[in-house]
Order: structure tokens, then C-alpha cells, then sequence
């Protein structure tokens, strides 16, 4: 072992900090936050520090550094610019016995600071020996992904509560079982709902409970976005992670369910246009059982949850039947397809509103609206429309859009496999049909639409803009 590990406990002990710019303000910052009495010795000072001194947060010698400010301090930073000034700082210090850290200078300290990941009463430090700081850093960002915010409150309520919480469940077995509970179940789930009162009020209940509280089980529907992992969020990331059953949509990219827990169930209730069909009522039924199971399921669908996504009836359902529910929204199709065609959604002269369709209606596609959804100055973005391309073109020009009005059609958005396909309403059957464009696609149509051919950066770009140079700009389209 190169390093010896240790938190050190400087709540109210004295600190030296020579430097006075940015990096001495970030580690007086730090020490502070430690409790640390700071002295910060620089010729000058920046705006921050000058206003901590100010606010008399901290204690400034002014000033050319002399060895004297060593006095009393338990540790040394050295945050100057000048390394034979910082080689002179840490040989004195370490004359005395200081432990002096240099910053970005492995070679000059006998300590270092590592990177963090801070859930007070949690501290987890990463260190490298400074040999690989990037590795730490990115390390430093995975688990930061990982550990849930909650995990802070939550250490500190078992904190307050664990003289009672041992006096309750004496036998360490169980207490080991209780502490599973408080950070799977119920009180956690209060904590990541921004309800810490309710959290509390739940362990003061399971502890005077005669029983042990048994796991509850919980469901959280998760939107997994478009296809590319990079899109999922960090909450998304970690109910894939601590899941025990996954049901998962069928269109959901199997790089999405290789980051979930390795002995986590994964069920396909896959509806994929012709192909196998999960009966809604099949998906509730599983999700009803395996939750009253005790298990933590994840209802994990394409896009967002609550777009085209029967999400809502999913969590009414379980609402009904008592299940703890969170959801995790996630980008919609359109915002990703959008995003990774070039394409702005709302332009400030040409769409001030954007209608999200769905071809796939429970009634005809001919009870949508639409002589509202013809209208210009708007952005329409439907999903589910491959296979209605030809109504759809036949009904928005009866209802007067411009035939010239410009589309832009996006299949596997996001995806590898991106194709984006470019041309005006009138011809978008025809050219779809040509290009065999298949689901999942969106169909994003409006003057915004225009831009796709010179901005578009992701994938394949099929087609052109008839009338239009191919450099086509938003004022060409006005
Ligand atoms: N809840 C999903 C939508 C489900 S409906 C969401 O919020 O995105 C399924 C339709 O979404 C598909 O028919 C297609 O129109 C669209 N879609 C989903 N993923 C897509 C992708 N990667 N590229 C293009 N369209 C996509």
C-alpha cells in the first residue's frame, strides 16, 4: 500500500492554505465544510476568498509567505503558482512534521486529497496514488451516478433512530434485516418522493410494529428513452440497478438491459406492430403479482411512460391496488428524434406550439382534428404513423398545409441504425415507401422541418428538399 487511508477530523482545528486565486478558494471551501479553522496566506486574494475573510469565515495573512504561518497548523495546502515556492512550503512543512498536500503535485506532498462522493454521514474517497487521477475522477463519476441523494437523509434518520432501532431488534440477525428494509422499502421510497416527514413517520410505525415489517414490494416505471443508453437518466440508471423484476417493452435496446442488476428477472411484454402482444391486462396481472411478492419491479418502456405509453393507466391500476409507485420520466421520442436530426421543435417566427399525435388511435384516424392539426406555425410530431403515411399526407393537405411544408422522418432515432429522411408533405408516401422506412419512426412536420438537411449530424440522411437548395434555412422557409 503506497497510501495510508484516513478521514481526519479537523472540526475546529487550525488549517493553512498559502495561495489566494481560485484553487485555494476550492480547498478552503472544502475545509471549511470540514469544520476546519482556515488561515489563507497570499499576497492577495481573489473575490471569494477576500469575502469569506469578510464575512470572517476564514483568517488571512497577507503577504509574501514565511515559514512562521506554519505555526499551529495540523495540515498544509499549497496553492500557489510557483513550484519552487510550493517545493519550499512543503520542505518546510515537513521539517516541522506538517502534512502537506501540493496541489496536483504527488511528488511534493505526504498527503493527498482524494475525490469524493459525498452523502454525509457517507463519505467514500477514491485515490489513485496519483498515478491515475482520470481513472479516479471517472470512477468518482459512476458511483456518484449510483448512490442515490436519498442515501445521506436516510443514514442520518437510522443515525437518530438506531438507539431504538436496537433496543427493538436486539438479535443482530434481525436488525441486519431491518436496516435491508429501511433501505429498500417503504422509507426510502418516502425520501426519493420528497416526503421526509412521512418517511419518518413510517420507521417510527415498523418499529412498533410486533413484527418484523416484511418487504414491500414496489413498482417504478422507468421511461428508458429512445434506444441510445447515453439518454437514460441517473435515476433510470439506478432502478435498473437495484431492480429484482424487469418488464421491459419490446422496442428496448439490449445495451439498456445489460446495465441492469445481473440476477435481476427480465420479462418481455412485448407489442411489437404484428408480432407477439401482451394484453394490457396481462402486464397489470404480473406487475400486481410480482410486487405483491415483496419484489422491486421496474416497468421499463421506450421513450417516456406517460407518452403513448398507457404509463398512466399502469399506475392508476397499481394505485388501486395499493402498490407503492414512482415514476422516472424519460425522453420522448420527439425530443430525441428532434435532438438527433437537427431539428428545433419551436422556432420563434415560425412554430409557437408543438402537438405531440399518435396515428394509432382507438377510433379511425379520421376523428382526429384535423383542420387544428393542419394548421401552420406549428410543429406536428407523430408517433406510430408509418403505416398511416398515406392518410395522413391525403387529410393534412385536403385540410389546406402547404404541400411544400417540409418533414422530417426519423426512424430508430438515436440509434446506430439512424436514418433521417427529408422532403415536403406532398411527397412523403411515396418517398417513405421508396426508402422503405419502417417502425419505430417519428414524423416531425413543419417549417422547423427545414433545417434538417443542413443541420442534421447523426446517422444516415436519405433524400432532399425538392424545392429548396440543400442548404435550406429556416428563412427560406418563411
Ligand atoms: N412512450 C414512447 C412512445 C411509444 S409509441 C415515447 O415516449 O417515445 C411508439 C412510437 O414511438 C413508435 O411507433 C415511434 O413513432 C416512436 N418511437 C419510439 N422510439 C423511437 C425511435 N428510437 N426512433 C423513432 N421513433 C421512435
Amino acid at each position: 500500500m503506497q497510501l495510508y487511508p484516513l478521514f481526519a477530523d479537523l472540526a475546529g482545528r487550525p488549517v493553512l492554505v498559502v495561495g489566494g486565486g481560485d484553487v485555494a478558494a476550492r480547498k478552503a471551501a472544502m475545509l471549511l465544510r470540514a469544520g476546519a479553522q482556515v488561515t489563507v496566506g497570499a499576497p492577495m486574494l481573489g473575490p471569494e476568498l477576500r469575502q469569506w475573510v469578510q464575512q470572517g469565515r476564514i483568517a488571512y495573512r497577507a503577504g509574501a509567505y514565511q515559514s512562521d504561518w506554519l505555526a499551529g497548523a495540523w495540515l498544509v495546502i499549497a496553492a500557489t503558482r510557483s513550484r519552487p515556492l510550493n517545493a519550499r512550503i512543503a520542505a518546510d512543512g515537513h521539517a516541522q512534521q506538517r502534512l502537506v498536500n501540493v496541489v496536483d503535485d504527488p511528488a511534493l506532498s505526504s498527503f493527498q486529497v482524494p475525490a469524493i462522493i459525498d452523502r454525509s454521514p457517507l463519505l467514500v474517497a477514491i485515490s489513485s496514488g496519483g498515478v491515475a487521477p482520470v481513472l479516479a475522477r471517472r470512477l468518482r463519476e459512476r458511483l456518484e451516478s449510483l448512490l442515490d441523494p436519498t442515501l445521506g437523509p436516510l443514514l442520518q434518520l437510522a443515525q437518530r433512530y438506531r438507539a431504538r432501532i436496537r433496543a427493538r431488534h436486539a438479535d443482530l440477525a434481525a436488525r441486519r434485516r431491518f436496516y435491508d428494509w429501511l433501505h429498500d422499502g417503504p422509507v426510502r421510497a418516502l425520501l426519493r418522493a420528497a416526503q421526509p416527514v412521512r418517511a419518518e413517520q413510517q420507521l417510527v410505525a415498523a418499529l412498533s410494529l410486533h413484527q418484523e415489517p416484511k418487504a414491500q414490494g414496489s413498482v417504478i416505471l422507468v421511461g428508458a428513452g429512445p434506444g441510445d443508453p447515453g439518454l437514460l437518466t441517473l435515476r433510470a440508471l439506478r432502478a435498473l440497478n437495484e431492480a429484482d423484476v424487469i418488464l421491459h417493452d419490446a422496442l428496448i435496446d439490449a445495451r439498456i438491459l445489460d446495465l441492469a442488476r445481473r440476477d435481476a428477472e427480465q420479462i418481455a411484454v412485448g407489442k411489437r406492430g404484428g408480432g407477439a402482444h401482451t394484453p394490457q391486462e396481462t402486464i397489470h396481472a404480473l406487475l400486481l403479482e410480482h410486487a405483491r411478492a415483496g419484489r422491486r419491479v421496474v416497468r421499463l418502456k421506450g421513450g417516456d411512460p406517460f407518452v403513448f405509453g398507457r404509463g398512466g393507466e399502469e399506475l392508476q391500476f397499481l394505485h388501486a391496488h395499493g402498490i407503492a409507485c414512482e415514476v422516472v420520466p424519460g425522453i420522448t421520442a420527439a425530443l430525441a428524434c428532434a435532438a438527433y436530426s437537427g431539428v428545433p421543435l419551436t422556432h420563434r417566427d415560425h412554430a409557437q406550439a408543438v402537438r405531440l399525435v399518435t396515428a394509432q388511435c382507438q377510433h379511425a384516424l379520421t376523428q382526429l382534428n384535423w383542420p387544428e392539426l393542419a394548421q401552420d406555425r406549428q410543429t406536428l410530431a407523430v408517433y406510430m404513423g408509418v403505416s398511416k403515411l398515406d392518410e395522413l399526407t391525403r387529410q393534412l393537405l385536403a385540410h389546406g398545409r402547404a404541400p411544400s411544408t417540409p418533414f422530417a422522418l426519423i426512424e430508430n432515432g438515436s440509434l446506430p441504425s439512424q436514418r433521417t429522411l427529408v422532403g415536403t408533405l406532398h411527397e412523403l408516401p411515396a418517398l417513405a415507401a421508396q426508402h422503405a422506412i419502417e417502425a419505430p419512426a417519428l414524423l416531425i412536420l413543419g417549417e422547423v422541418a427545414a433545417v434538417a438537411e443542413a443541420s442534421h449530424w447523426h446517422g444516415q440522411l436519405l433524400g432532399r428538399y425538392a424545392t429548396r437548395s440543400s442548404t435550406a434555412t429556416l428563412a427560406d422557409a418563411a
